[in-house]
């Protein structure tokens, strides 16, 4: 971070001893926040998860340690990252602890929070770019728009034990016209047919960002209906958006005519 610009942000330091827990957006490094790479450029340790951009890495001298975890594993290893961060940081380190998007969306930032609090350990909460507005907005399609949403829901698709989250699918179905779905792909169908049971169109616009704001992101604009096999052969890393605001894609989606 160029100092003036640190100056004139009056961005606080990482100091000894702290816990940043920073939002490094969805994939393009550019999304990262200043106070994001004020941090990259002060802490001592970074953990960091896998759907970390290597090139905000690279950016920094401090020892870094990967703390991924797949999907549905909960184990231990979720006590192990917060006790690693309370132990640093007892240390006297400047911690960072770096994850995908937002730290508080769907990445478990909330629990590594709690425990920082209850160990009296000082931290900070840097949000993010999280991929259910972000993501989408590299694809050309707004989150809400005034002739199509009001509202959105965000919802993930499994919980903690890997299987479909428990929900009242046919309440989800009445809510916002808009339904932004995280973890989804392995149960697109399964969400689909509940939905479209519940009373919503299969004829409803759908679409898929994979891999949304990187080199190889992919739209794949589909329908309700048509979400579980599309999704089926989407890359893994996915988010899904229901809803007539899908269309604006069609008119909006710069990324792609930026690379034409
Ligand atoms: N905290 C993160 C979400 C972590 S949960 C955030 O705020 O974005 C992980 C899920 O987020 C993935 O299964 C996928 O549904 C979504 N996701 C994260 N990054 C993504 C990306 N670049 N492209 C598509 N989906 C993404």
């Amino acid at each position: 971070m160029h100092e003036d610009i640190a100056t004139a942000l009056k961005l606080p330091p990482l100091e000894k001893g702290w816990v940043w827990l920073v939002g490094a957006g969805p994939g393009d490094p550019g999304l990262i926040t200043a106070l994001g790479l004020q941090a990259l450029a002060q802490a001592d340790f970074i953990l960091y998860d896998a759907l970390v951009d290597e090139t905000l890495l690279t950016l920094s001298t401090a020892e870094k340690i990967y703390a991924g975890k797949r999907a549905g594993v909960r184990s231990c290893k979720q006590d192990e990252i917060s006790d690693l961060l309370i132990k640093l940081a007892r240390e006297g380190r400047r911690v960072l602890r770096l994850k995908g998007g937002d730290p508080f969306v769907f990445g478990r930032g909330g629990e590594e929070a709690q425990a920082l609090a209850r160990a009296g350990v000082p931290f900070r909460i840097v949000p993010g770019v999280t991929a259910g507005i972000g993501g989408l907005a590299y694809a050309g399609i707004p989150v809400t728009h005034r002739d199509t949403n009001h509202a959105v829901t965000f919802i993930t698709g499994h919980g903690i034990d890997g299987k479909l989250t428990k929900m009242d699918w046919a309440a989800v179905s009445r809510g916002a016209p808009t339904l932004v779905l995280y973890m989804a792909r392995k149960f697109a169908g399964e969400i689909s047919a509940a939905l479209i049971a519940a009373g919503r169109s299969a004829d409803e616009p759908a679409a898929i960002v994979a891999n949304a704001a990187r080199a190889d992101q992919q739209v794949i604009v589909t329908t309700l209906g048509g979400l579980g096999a599309a999704a089926e052969n989407a890359p893994s890393l996915a988010i899904m958006v229901i809803g007539e605001n899908v269309r604006l894609a069609e008119e909006l989606n710069w990324l792609a005519k930026t690379k034409t």
